[in-house]
């Protein structure tokens, strides 16, 4: 069965961009200048092994000769009534234009699902057109990037369920079992969704021989199968009563037994690994930890905003572990104050010693990972936080106005703090609510993000 996703939105938001990231190929020509003219086009497009019809509105050739929005809306009505869900494209960087709400206005009145998907969302210049784009009232915006790649995992799981209705995935046989969507209607996690984790560090530290353990430890559910991209493998086992799926991209693959010979993998593949896992486990040799790269590997889950679990492995070989355990703690300390409190679990891969602790810490970082603070709660504690320590005064003398917060979505837990100058808030301050966010609700290791936000 096929499954059509339309691409809408006002012009130069990147639609022909994301089309061209979608279906792989640079068939347009991307224009800076608003509304040059263009096909309507469409194309396959693969995104993390689910394949899918897409169609491109951008371009107004139409001599109906009325206005821009009428022109546009016949493009949009057009593309959309024959797709099963439409991806509404919004400029991060620009804001919510008013251009944007007609399209969002009109589009509501459609019977078409749509995703409002939030793109120039690299780096941090997007972040406020972001937290302005939940004002559409189109549900949760998706952060992407069609430029950089970015974001492509969420725009997958966005679009999942979508796809599962119109039978494209099962069909494929891509994704055989339906997956629930991540948070029940309560906001917890759901429990029969297997929770995904991946294996990485540099060479030779043990990831093989641990992803063996793990897989020989537990009720292995799956064999190896096809997972979440062309590239990937997952397999799949129990870890008391709750089902694990381990993924890891073209180094697994490559060789038919999956964890006897993994590849080495490189950045670009550990990149990739991270983006489509919820909980990272990053594997370092007891002795020698925290080199330059195994830094840069967990900075970048805390930047993909996953939650990161360290494994030191080879415990079995360490001398002193009174003193080892020590010098570890105060590196990690120092050296990746982004994660403060990430569970560290030491064990033996070889010997087996220390999995089980491994996994529980996997489960409880998951747990936390997926945790959702009542507003009412957050802003008890955050009076509380402003009293002890007022943020400072405001050229001239004027106070600094703070008026609430709030939890915008879980996994990583993310904050929007809306007070009256938003570019005139500290950053020692963010860091100062973030880490009370962090000690006030338990949430050791987990990469928490805050937005700070004007407005009412
Ligand atoms: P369309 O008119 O909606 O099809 O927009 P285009 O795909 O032609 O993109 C308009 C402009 O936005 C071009 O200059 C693109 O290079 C740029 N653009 C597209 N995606 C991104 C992105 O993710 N980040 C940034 N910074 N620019 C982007
Ligand atoms: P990978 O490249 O990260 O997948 O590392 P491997 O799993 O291939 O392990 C590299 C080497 O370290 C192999 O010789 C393993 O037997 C050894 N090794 C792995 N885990 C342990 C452990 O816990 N203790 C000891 N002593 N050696 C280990």
């Amino acid at each position: 069965m096929s499954f059509t996703v339309a691409i809408v939105g006002r012009p130069n938001v990147g639609k022909s961009t994301l089309f061209n990231r979608l279906v792989g190929k640079r068939l347009a020509i991307v224009h800076d200048l608003p509304g040059v003219t263009r096909d309507r086009r469409e194309g396959r497009a693969s995104l993390l092994g689910m394949d899918f019809q897409v169609v491109d509105t951008a371009g107004f050739e139409d001599d109906g000769g009325d206005s821009v929005e009428a022109r546009m809306r016949r493009q949009t009505d057009m593309a959309v009534s024959e797709a099963d869900v439409a991806l509404l494209l919004i400029d991060a960087r620009a804001g919510v234009t008013p251009l944007d709400r007609h399209f969002a206005d009109h589009l509501r009145r459609l019977p078409t699902p749509v995703i409002l998907v939030a793109n120039k969302c690299e780096g941090k210049a997007g972040a406020p057109g972001l937290y302005e784009s939940y004002g559409l009232g189109m549900g949760e915006p998706v952060p992407v990037s069609a430029e950089h790649g970015e974001g492509m995992y969420e725009l997958f799981e966005a679009l999942r369920d979508h796809a599962i209705k119109a039978g494209a995935l099962t069909a494929d046989g891509d994704d055989p079992e339906p997956e629930e969507p991540a948070e029940g209607e309560d906001g917890e996690p759901d429990p029969t969704r297997p929770l995904t984790m991946a294996i990485v560090g540099r060479p030779n530290v043990g990831k093989s021989t641990l992803g063996n353990q793990l897989l020989g430890q537990d009720r292995l559910l799956t064999g190896p199968e096809a997972g979440l991209t062309r590239d990937a493998i997952a397999v799949e086992w129990e870890h008391r009563g709750r089902r694990v799926k381990l993924v890891d991209t073209a180094g697994l693959r490559k060789k038919a037994q999956i964890y006897d010979a993994i590849e080495k993998l490189s950045v670009g593949n550990t990149i990739e690994t991270i983006r489509m896992s919820e909980v990272v486990v990053l594997v370092m040799d007891a002795a020698a930890i925290l080199d330059k790269q195994d830094l840069t590997i967990a900075r970048l889950v805390v930047e993909e905003g996953r939650a990161l679990v360290i494994a030191i492995n080879k415990w079995d070989v360490v001398d002193d572990p009174q003193t080892a355990l020590k010098r570890l703690k105060d590196r990690l300390e120092t050296s990746l104050p982004q994660a403060k409190g990430v569970a560290t679990v030491t064990l033996s891969a070889l010997t087996g010693r220390g999995i089980e602790r491994l996994m529980d810490a996997v489960l409880d970082t998951w747990t936390l990972w997926n945790r959702r603070i009542p507003t009412a709660q957050l802003n008890r504690w955050l009076e509380d936080m402003i009293e002890r320590h007022p943020p400072p005064a405001l050229p001239g003398g004027r106070r600094y106005k703070i008026r609430y917060m709030t939890q915008a979505k879980a996994r990583p837990p993310t904050f929007v703090l809306f007070a009256t100058r938003p570019e005139q808030l500290p950053e020692s301050y963010s860091r100062y609510l973030v880490n009370g966010l962090r000690e006030a609700f338990e949430m050791p290791g987990v990469p928490i993000r805050l937005y700070v936000r004007g407005g009412k």
